[in-house]
């Protein structure tokens, strides 16, 4: 298993590299080792390495996970699509949500966030490649969503995730990125307007594929799975 080490060390450095080369500071960008359906052992030997962010898809795998490793300190991302009904679980055990859409979910998640818990942090995605995808909001009703999203009690609004269709040119891949890095400033400054206190500090944006491009237009999270652990198991 010490592929998931030599993984782990070729992605690490091809961050840091992205990050001087577009002249960003050495540690603005987290990578978050995504995990699902990966076995417990791979997770151990990545957290044994230093990672300690790690991404789940599915709500019951995320469960189970989490308590077959509550030895360790892992943080974990909730990075696939929630519905309500599951989101108090959700609330219960994880330190990110990546993928709120709609504002029930959220206030599931902070109306079940328990109170010796912190504010959960989320990013809301949005859809900026259009009809392509079924999921994320559109940037035209990005506003109103954070705008009630902030004033949740128990929820801290982090920013913006996109999953973009997929595309091989590098100057596509950024123009999308620049554009949800452009939507966050918009978004940042109309919330100031209106005087809610929220600091966005992050995009969780890119994957092994567009990781660079992502990185160039400001990624404060990349997604990474199969280019750490391998091919998913079923
Ligand atoms: C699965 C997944 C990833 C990682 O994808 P890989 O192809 O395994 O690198 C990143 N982001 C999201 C939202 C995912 O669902």
């Amino acid at each position: 298993m010490t592929k998931i080490r030599d993984n782990l060390q070729i992605i690490g450095a091809k961050i840091k590299q992205h990050l001087s080369q577009y002249k960003r500071s050495e540690s603005s960008a987290l990578l978050l080792a995504v995990s699902k359906r990966h076995s417990i052992d791979k997770i151990r030997d990545a957290y044994e390495f230093g990672q300690r962010a790690f991404g789940e898809n599915y709500v019951q795998e995320l469960l189970d996970k989490n308590q077959q490793l509550n030895d360790l300190a892992i943080e974990w991302h909730f990075i696939g699509p929630l519905q309500s009904n599951k989101a108090k679980k959700i609330a219960e055990v994880a330190n990110w949500v990546h993928a709120v859409d709609r504002l029930k979910i959220a206030q599931r998640l902070s109306d079940n966030r328990p109170e010796n818990m912190p504010a959960l942090s989320i990013c809301l995605q949005v859809n900026i490649s259009g009809e392509q995808s079924k999921s994320g909001i559109s940037p035209d009703e990005l506003t109103l969503l954070a705008k009630q999203v902030a004033q949740l009690p128990k929820i801290k609004l982090r920013g913006l995730m996109v999953i973009p269709a997929p595309e091989d040119d590098f100057i596509k891949q950024r123009e999308v990125f620049a554009q949800v890095a452009t939507l966050k400033g918009h978004l940042q400054k109309q919330l100031n307007e209106t005087g809610i206190i929220v600091k966005l500090d992050t995009l969780s944006m890119g994957m092994s594929n567009d990781i660079e491009a992502a990185i160039a237009e400001g990624a404060t999270i990349v997604r990474v799975g199969t280019a750490i652990f391998g091919q998913r198991e079923n």
